[in-house]
């Protein structure tokens, strides 16, 4: 697999480098119920494509709960960039069940079926992999990156 690198000019040096990973999803404020019900092996939230909490076994559905970002259990590696895409797709749908009775945004199952991975980095690069190729500001994604803002899913229904 191709490995990226930054260009030089973006580069720094350092003397040393500490790793600090690591992450727990606090799913123990859940009701007993809920975690029962919804919360599976890998301590994620089972969903459904609106990001409703859906239990895939029973199919049982509780339409008022929503799961975005790293709590959601999807087949992505957990990143800023999906926790943004999921928290405006599932704040869409509150808005439109809201306001129109119906639900307006799905996942998208293409880019879920190719384990995409959408990596914001700083606050101006898109980092993207699609298939094991590593992008820097892939204009498709720069765009769609645009288009997560908040703004403009409430300028719909404001
Ligand atoms: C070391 C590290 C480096 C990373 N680097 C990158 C990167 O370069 N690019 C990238 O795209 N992704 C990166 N990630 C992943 C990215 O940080 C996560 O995917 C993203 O933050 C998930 O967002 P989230 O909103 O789902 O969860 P979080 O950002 O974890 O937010 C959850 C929030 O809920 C709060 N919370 C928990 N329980 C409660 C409670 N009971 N009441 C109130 N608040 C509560 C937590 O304190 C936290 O602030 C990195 C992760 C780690 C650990």
């Amino acid at each position: 697999m191709e490995t990226w690198s930054p260009p030089r000019e973006k580069q720094s040096s350092q003397d040393s480098t500490t790793g600090a990973i690591g992450h727990r999803n606090n799913t123990q404020i859940l009701l007993d119920e809920l975690q029962k019900k919804f919360v599976n092996h890998r301590n994620n939230l089972w969903v459904n494509d609106h990001l409703q909490l859906k239990n895939p076994q029973t199919n049982e559905t509780l339409p008022n709960f929503y799961a975005a970002g790293d709590l959601a259990e999807l087949p992505v590696i957990k990143s800023a960039g999906w926790a943004n895409f999921m928290g405006t797709l599932a704040s869409t749908n509150v808005i439109s069940s809201l306001f129109e009775d119906k639900l307006v945004q799905s996942l998208p199952q293409d880019l879920l079926s190719k384990n995409h991975m959408i990596v914001i980095a700083g606050d101006e690069d898109v980092i993207s992999e699609i298939n094991g190729e590593v992008v820097l500001n892939l204009p498709y994604y720069v765009d769609q990156y645009k288009s997560y803002c908040m703004e403009k899913v409430l300028s719909i229904y404001t």
